[in-house]
């Protein structure tokens, strides 16, 4: 069964639910075991020199293989490739860019890819440049290789028109990447809107359950998919065959825990929005994240953080259960506070990742951190 010419196990005709269970999961050929096997292994018995698609976990592990394969199918890619981070995803992507590339990238993007963009791949000789891609007068310039966008962006949580921008992007020659992590591809397929390439923090909503590192990049370009193919193998940031498990079976729940998710994100922001003691509530519309402004000051919004009980004072997000946290303080204290300040994100601006609990004790939750907000 060699990788390269065996057929993935995928029905073009099967829904999200059923490719989050099934697509890169037959059961395993030997035993017929209905879960895809950990493969714990670093290497392969060739059954003569160099006879045999297996050589080497770095390069090719069947657990990861079923992940990748699954991943794929999921944003409705040829190709997909598992990290051992989101950001070691991202990493790959800019890594395979010529030397000098300029990239255009949103100005409300999550803190380590502003870091890994500015602090490390800029030392390089690469360009970046920050724009606000929700303008709709947005211009790619001429000579622009990538443009990476965040939609919703995190933790503003601004959306920005894919396909317009991919259209401006081509037209120029640039490709367009997405990090579709806060949406999910139950939400959001970009490469259906024209964007080239597709990247998740795996850690988030796709494994969905606060135990793993991951990452994945997931495109149709068969060029691009054999560069991040080669790098991937070349470096190594590749993630073990117990990871991908774990991501795999967070995976087979993917479009359930969404559905669930949303469903309370949006009664929690219908509460918020009749609430006098809020100034400020953002929401795309759809998905699990919230974020919103207290009336008063930083102080109140670090009393209400720490008053909660379900709602986890943490950073990361996507996982069953509820987590709040203070992005300038938090997630995003690697941008500088001129630039935070430049793009809207208030010191007091508070963060929710909705979880799966009951609705009625997330309230109740959050109820009690306004009265402890409220005590000066
Ligand atoms: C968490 C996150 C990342 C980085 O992923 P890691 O798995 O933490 O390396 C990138 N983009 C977004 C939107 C994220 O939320």
């Amino acid at each position: 069964m060699s990788e390269a010419n065996k057929t993935p196990h995928l029905d073009p005709a099967w829904g999200i639910g059923t490719r989050a269970i099934h697509a890169g999961q037959p059961p395993e050929s030997v035993t017929g075991a209905v879960m895809t096997p950990v493969f714990q292994t670093s290497t392969y018995a060739q059954p003569h020199p160099g006879a045999w698609p297996w050589e080497y976990s770095r390069t090719h592990n069947p657990t990861r293989t079923a992940l990748q394969e699954a991943l794929a199918a999921l944003e409705g890619a040829k190709h997909g490739l598992c990290f051992s981070s989101g950001l070691a995803a991202i990493d790959t992507i800019i890594r395979a860019l010529p030397p000098g590339a300029s990239v255009v990238c949103g100005d409300d993007v999550y803190g380590g890819t502003y870091r890994l963009f500015t602090r490390e791949w800029s030392r390089f000789g690469l360009n970046f440049t920050f724009v606000d891609t929700t303008n709709p007068e947005l211009v790619i310039p001429e000579g622009t290789a990538l443009v990476w966008l965040e939609s919703p962006t995190n933790p503003l949580l601004k959306t920005s028109d894919i396909r317009a921008i991919a259209e401006k992007a081509h037209a120029v020659g640039a490709k367009v990447v997405v990090d579709n992590t806060f949406a999910t591809p139950v939400f959001q397929r970009p490469l259906e809107l024209g964007a080239d390439v597709v990247m998740h923090s795996t850690t988030k909503y796709l494994n969905g359950h606060s135990d793993v590192i991951g990452g994945c990049i997931l495109t149709s370009d068969d060029a691009l998919a054999a560069r991040y193919a080669f790098l991937q193998n070349a470096v190594g940031a590749v993630p073990g065959p117990w990871d991908c498990f774990l991501v795999m079976r967070g995976l087979k729940t993917l479009h359930v825990r969404m559905e669930r998710h949303q469903a309370s994100a949006q009664a929690i922001v219908a509460w918020l929005q009749g609430r006098p003691d809020v100034a400020r509530v953002h929401y795309p519309g759809f998905g699990g994240m919230v974020s919103f402004v207290l009336k008063g000051d930083l102080d109140a919004a670090t009393r209400f953080v720490k008053a909660t009980h379900l709602f986890t004072l943490a950073e990361s997000l996507g996982g069953v259960e509820s987590l709040i946290e203070l992005p300038a303080i938090m997630t995003h204290a690697s941008i500088p506070a001129e630039v935070r300040a430049a793009i809207g994100l208030d010191d007091g601006l508070i963060r929710l990742s909705v979880g799966i609990e009951d609705l009625a004790d997330l309230r109740r939750d959050l109820e009690g951190a306004f009265a402890a907000a409220a005590q000066a």
